[in-house]
């Protein structure tokens, strides 16, 4: 890999770490039992590995076991959360609040239940990118079932304040979901303190392998009934029919254990790597740091370029390193990103912007190497557009 560009798109998705990999390899081919064979030693094997993770997962957001459903990702928990609650509870009412800097992941699937008849209110956000409590309060209705609100933004890494979300969630008998796919393993997550009734992971954003996610869905005060939205075997307590996938599951389980022993020294590390990229950029003329500046993932840093074009920023920066620009990271549209929209951001000033995404595998020394390309992009554009 040594003639590809610095990876720095860690909220896209992150390497399979090699002792990730080697705790899933048996179990594609020696433990390759169907963990739903209840009546010889191959099945027994792969169940037992599935409750390993699935108590790993319990206990790192302080939830139960028999509280975790397997999907194949946080796309997956986020339509089986919104939908499986809209169809559950659309006789106690049919709306529902969300925000506006939420993943497609849970957008679509609001504007799909719109479709259905359910009324959808989107909050927007403040220019830092943080809810506005006093909004939600307003917004919610006796008639609404549901707020989903994001833990960690996979744009602009910024943190939303889930406690005080679910408060008032709570006060008002609504349940609480939240979208935490880029924040299990790398902010503390509980369940309990946080007072959360759903919460959607993935494993792919924290070095283990795609295809595999989770969602919590809260057994007791309340019980939350979800509509399954496949249907079959009955696998998951029925509330995801489908067998197992025990590799991934593997994975899964040793990504979040591996993330949850090093988060406090990679917070800190991954923080420091930040920091040192943005006093570099900084002292570039008319860089914007996107979102706020201290509730937001450790090793995440988006920024803004007034006086230049976006595409021609994202061209002058590949050859070096590999990040995202402020365009929808969805794979069909080219619009300016929603999120910096949110912002207040005008279209053109969205797509001038670059997400850095710092992972487990970067060096102080990449991230030298990336601010010192950045800042020479940045000021040959802004010189070749003054001599036109
Ligand atoms: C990546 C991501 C998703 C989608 O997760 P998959 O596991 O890839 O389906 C959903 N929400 C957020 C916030 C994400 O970052």
């Amino acid at each position: 890999m040594s003639n590809h560009p610095i990876y720095l798109d860690c909220h896209a998705t992150t390497p399979v770490d090699e002792r990730v990999l080697a705790a899933m390899l048996p179990y594609f081919t020696e433990k390759f039992g169907n963990p739903s064979s209840i009546s010889h030693v191959y099945g027994w094997e792969a169940e037992a590995a599935v409750k390993q993770t699935r108590e790993t997962l319990a206990a790192a957001i302080n939830a139960t076991p028999e509280e975790i459903v397997f999907t194949s990702g946080a796309t997956e928990a986020n339509n089986l959360a919104i939908k499986g609650v809209a169809e559950a509870y659309f006789q106690k009412g049919q709306h529902i609040i969300t925000i506006a800097t939420e993943h497609s992941a849970v957008l679509d699937p609001c504007q799909y239940l719109k479709t259905l008849g359910f009324e959808i209110t989107i909050l927007p956000v403040k220019k830092d990118g943080i809810i506005d409590l006093t909004q939600l309060e307003t917004a919610i209705r006796p008639e609404t079932i549901l707020v989903s609100v994001m833990a960690a933004n996979n744009e602009i890494g910024v943190l939303q304040p889930l406690a005080e979300i679910s408060a008032i969630c709570r006060d008002r008998q609504v349940l609480f979901h939240t979208d935490a796919a880029q924040a299990i393993g790398k902010i503390p997550l509980d369940v309990e303190a946080m007072k959360i009734d759903l919460m959607s992971l993935t494993a792919h954003k924290v070095y283990g392998p795609k295809g595999i996610g989770a969602l919590y869905v809260r057994r007791r005060n309340p019980r939350v009934q979800i509509a399954p939205q496949q249907h079959g075997g009955g696998h998951e307590r029925g509330m995801r029919s489908g067998t197992l996938y025990t590799p991934q599951i593997v994975g899964f389980g040793k990504a979040v254990e591996i993330a949850l022993t090093e988060q406090a020294t990679e917070t800190q590390r991954l923080t420091q790597l930040r920091q040192r990229l943005w006093e570099e950029l900084s002292q570039v003329e008319k860089v914007h740091l996107n979102g706020n500046a201290t509730q937001r993932l450790a090793g995440n840093l988006n920024i803004s370029v007034e006086g230049v074009d976006g595409a021609a920023l994202l061209l002058g920066l590949q050859p070096v390193m590999a990040v995202s620009s402020g365009s929808a990271c969805s794979s069909t549209t080219t619009a300016p990103s929603h999120v910096l929209t949110a912002l207040g951001h005008s279209e053109k000033l969205a797509y001038a912007s670059v997400r850095f995404g710092i992972g487990r595998f970067n060096t102080q020394a990449e991230i030298d190497i990336v601010a010192k390309h950045a800042i020479a992009t940045i000021q040959s554009l802004r010189k070749q557009a003054t001599l036109v």
